[in-house]
């Protein structure tokens, strides 16, 4: 079922958001992509007459309740981009009342879901290693089931619209759709949006095809690298990987983040690309900091001869422009983590320029795709997001798509 061919009038439509926002310390929103995202979905059941039943995580608050994740902090910010008042239930598996109640036209949402082990489906309090493991993981899975089973039991139809967390087997991700037969249940537009932008990055590659991978570790994104390396003309690493790779070729960081254990895996990547003839850009100088601070002192100097007590917190000058030269020409970009502390409004010049570049390739006919939490709040912070091709939702499931895997979310709607 597809969601333009389904009637909602008078249905009850349990749907699966990412609401995963990130909020300041005072609880308040400071990037609202993700509920604007699931808009048209949520707008298109209201307009045929339907009434909503959001579920969302929220965090990690690791199968607890914890008020630091409550979903009642964006309630009002719901009800505003909707245009409606939204009802709040505090128990996601205590709204039995409220979803009977509930009237066509009307939003119900939900507690964060995560507030239950049973939503992600990992046994708690018990280590892997644990002889006890495998059947306490055979208890949550079955667990789960009724959980999810008592979440389908509010709705009459079942809509996944949560990209961010497509490539998670979890009971509101996956499981439930077990619940809802091949007529009512279906994916949202948001979700078919993304799944097209990435169709787009894959079929029909035009050439030159750059990818910017950034943020703080090799370690997280070492699959969807490997893997772009057979795709990409040029690959180009920023960020706190950064110093990972400089340190693998001999150099001295000073305090930078490192992942001294993936040392041998930088060299590898280097000789990877060499082979593949991919063109490999890496950053070669950098700003460096004597504090993880906004106000620290900085210089400008290179990657392999960082001053012992300071630390790389941004691309530098000679680096933000070969990354520059990479991105300004290409036809195809993919940009995932930024090249620098961007929270700090000091150390934002390299993601900046990475910014500005990919804006300037897609005025001349590229097709830039964001995504990833910190580089999506990157374009968004620079006023940039109306000038690139598609902002994803997704962090780790764009990356799994490109990938090229399967994601649960998907294969348990359309049951592949
Ligand atoms: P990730 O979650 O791996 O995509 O990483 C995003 C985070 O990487 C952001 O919070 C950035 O502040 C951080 N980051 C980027 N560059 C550096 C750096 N040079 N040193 C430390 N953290 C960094």
């Amino acid at each position: 079922m597809t969601i333009d061919n389904y009637n909602f009038a008078n249905k009850k439509a349990i749907v699966r958001v990412d609401f995963n926002v990130p909020l300041d310390e005072n609880g308040n929103v400071t990037d609202d992509t993700r509920i604007r995202g699931a808009l048209p979905t949520l707008k298109k059941i209201l307009a045929d007459g339907g009434s909503l039943i959001l579920m969302s995580h929220m965090g990690k608050p690791k199968g607890k309740v914890n008020p630091k994740f409550s979903l009642s902090q964006i309630k009002d910010d719901v009800a505003k981009a909707l245009g409606t008042e939204v009802k709040f239930v505090d128990d996601c598996m205590k709204a039995d009342d409220a979803a009977k109640n509930l009237k066509p036209g009307e939003v119900l949402l939900l507690e964060n879901l995560r507030f239950y082990p049973e939503e992600e489906g990992k046994p708690v309090g018990i280590d892997k290693a644990d002889p006890a493991y495998d059947a306490a993981k055979k208890e949550m899975k079955e667990r789960q089931k009724d959980f999810a089973k008592h979440l389908a039991s509010y709705a009459d139809v079942y809509v996944n619209d949560a990209f961010g967390t497509a490539h998670r087997k979890h009971a509101s991700t996956a499981v439930i759709a077990d619940y809802f037969d091949a007529d009512n249940k279906m994916l949202g537009y948001l979700m078919e949006k993304e799944v097209n932008a990435v169709k787009k990055i894959l079929d029909n590659i035009q050439r030159p095809f750059t990818a910017i991978m950034g943020g703080s570790k090799v370690s997280t994104k070492i699959g969807i690298i490997e893997n772009l390396m057979d795709k990409v003309d040029n690959l180009i690493l920023c960020g706190g990987m950064t110093y990972t790779f400089a340190k693998a070729q001999g150099g001295k960081v000073g305090l930078s983040i490192v992942e001294d254990d993936k040392l041998d895996l930088a060299l590898d990547i280097i000789k990877k690309a060499k082979e593949k003839g991919v063109n490999l850009v890496l950053a070669t100088d950098c700003v460096a900091a004597d504090a993880f601070s906004n106000d620290a002192n900085t210089q400008i100097c290179s990657v392999m001869d960082i001053p012992e007590g300071w630390e790389g917190l941004d691309a530098g000058p000679e680096s933000r422009k070969k990354f520059a030269d990479a991105i300004k020409d290409a036809k195809t970009i993919l940009w995932n983590g930024p090249a620098g502390v961007f929270e700090f409004e000091n150390f934002t010049a390299g993601s900046s320029a990475i910014a500005d570049a990919i804006v300037e390739a897609t005025e001349k006919g590229a097709f830039s795709l964001i995504g990833g939490g910190d580089s999506v709040a990157c374009i968004n912070k620079f006023g940039q997001a109306d000038k690139v091709s598609y902002v994803s939702t997704g962090g780790g499931a764009l990356l799994e798509a490109i990938e090229g895997k399967v994601l649960p979310g998907i294969a348990a709607i359309e049951g592949k």
